[in-house]
């Protein structure tokens, strides 16, 4: 199964799509990497969707890729008497360490470690925006504020702190028994909520021993400050615009995930751009014009994945939504402007052996009409190397570690094959010709542009490229 656009489409997983016929025709309809969102999910769950994941791949034969996103320090105030106050703008109103419910003058914020950062003059913000408090007195215990945009509070709400820097590391003890699960069960990526600094990601990396490759999540000011530290220690980013919305002014999301992907591209690390992107599509089974534009643009600005949340896991119309995103992506990707617009955003290679190969194949390949690059990697690393390129011609590679093949399923125009690993430059040339054909990327009397690194097998040495013939004769 081919498909027919580079730009990736990760599909988040949930009540929507729970039965194997479901997810089996989101696969169909285009997803290619799974969501599960461990907020929602427990270790059971966790562990049903792998192996139904893992099943589906066996009978597609394809490599499917799984991602746990861990739910990070997500802060909720406390309970309420009657279950839920109204503030008025203007008033005072006190978050505490008391657990007692609250009423309209107090609640408890039950995370002492937030309570001493913050500091007076510091915005709290509810309800994903709703409600806007201002810190004017502040304890060890206490925070009294002054309400800047009142509404309804009610129990367990969400609270959002734009100013602070939170002296605690993204994982709370429930993301560490998450991540624990999620590496014994064999998922490929991990995404981390709410990463402050480069030390949380590398936390996770520790924790990780590369048995999972790591997405930091961009969802906060304090990340955006420090981009490109936290994109140098991530496998990968996601550009988190919920959260960013509410942490950010609104109005700042489009630049930021512009600069994102901009910086994604110049270090080759896969970006996602995730949600709302057909959010009218959780009720309806058509988008909005504005929802089709922000899809096609977060596409001509390279990303390697587009995301659904709530649209493929809790929606009414979960497969319609996968098609509409490969539709879309198809689209843009058949523009007139996009491969203008990709090679615009070209920088040049960085001085390895690995990245001038990988210009000169894409070059080359080019030049000369090839069908496809064929590339063998251990790590994947070579894969991204060709990604970073932004090639016209489809990248094929292939790879004798399932892992890398599932890891490699989230970015740019990579197709992705699992199998054995090649001895000599005579199995090179037969191998890849084999593979072009029988993907379906090239016919016989067709051209292919074949990137390795000898010895064979050797992980980081990619040092060769050889143009190779399908012939009539390559076992398809
Ligand atoms: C987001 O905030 O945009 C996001 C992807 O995270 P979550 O779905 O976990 O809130």
């Amino acid at each position: 199964m081919k498909r027919m656009r580079r730009t990736k489409i990760l599909a988040t997983l949930g009540p929507a799509s729970e039965q194997d016929e479901v997810v089996e025709r989101l696969f169909e309809a285009g997803a290619d990497i799974f969501r599960i969102n461990m907020s929602h999910s427990s270790h059971d769950i966790l562990r049903t969707r792998v192996s139904q994941l893992r099943a589906m791949e066996a009978k597609f034969g394809r490599p499917i890729g799984i991602l746990a996103d861990l739910q990070g320090p997500k802060l909720r105030v406390g309970i309420f008497k009657d279950g839920a106050v109204t503030l008025a703008n203007g008033q005072r109103f006190i978050l505490d360490s008391n657990p007692e419910p609250g009423d309209e003058s107090r609640v408890q914020l039950p995370h002492p470690e937030i309570l001493e950062p913050l500091e007076v003059g510091h915005t709290i913000i509810i309800d994903d925006g709703k409600l806007k408090l201002r810190v004017v007195e502040e304890t060890r215990t206490h925070a009294v504020t002054i309400v800047e945009v009142g509404g309804k509070i009610s129990n367990k709400k969400g609270v959002s702190l734009p100013d602070t820097m939170i002296p605690v590391s993204a994982m709370t003890a429930k993301d560490r028994a998450d991540l624990d699960a999620a590496l014994e069960i064999g998922v490929d990526w991990i995404a981390l909520s709410f990463v402050q600094r480069p030390e949380d990601v590398a936390e996770v990396r520790k924790m990780a021993r590369g048995r999972a490759l790591v997405m930091a999540k961009i969802e906060k000011p304090q990340a955006v400050a420090r981009l490109e530290e936290i994109m140098e220690i991530s496998d990968a980013v996601m550009v988190a615009r919920g959260d960013l919305g509410v942490e950010m002014p609104l109005e700042k999301v489009p630049g930021i995930q512009k600069r994102i992907t901009r910086l994604g591209r110049r270090l080759g690390k896969p970006v996602v751009v995730a949600t709302q992107m057909l959010e009218s599509m959780i009720v309806s089974p058509v988008p909005t014009r504005a929802e089709v534009s922000d899809v096609g643009t977060a596409v001509f600005e390279g990303a390697d994945a587009v995301m659904l949340s709530a649209e493929s896991a809790a929606g009414q119309f979960p497969v319609q939504a996968v098609a509409t995103m490969n539709r879309i992506a198809e689209e843009i990707e058949a523009d007139q402007n996009y491969a203008v617009i990709i090679a615009g955003q070209r920088g040049e290679p960085e001085h390895t052996g690995a990245d001038a190969i990988a210009a000169a194949a894409r070059q080359i390949a080019e030049t000369i009409d090839l069908k496809a690059i064929v590339a063998w990697t251990l790590s994947g690393s070579t894969a991204l190397r060709i990604a970073r390129e932004r090639p016209l011609t489809p990248i094929l590679v292939l790879t004798a570690k399932a892992q890398t093949a599932r890891r490699l399923t989230l970015v740019w125009g990579v197709h992705p094959v699992i199998g054995e690993d090649i001895r000599d430059v005579t199995e090179m040339a037969e191998r890849g010709a084999e593979a072009a054909l029988r993907e379906g990327f090239a016919i016989p009397g067709q051209r292919v542009i074949l990137v390795a690194g000898v010895p064979f097998g050797t992980p980081g040495a990619t040092n060769m490229i050889r143009i190779a013939f399908v012939n009539a004769d390559a076992k398809g």
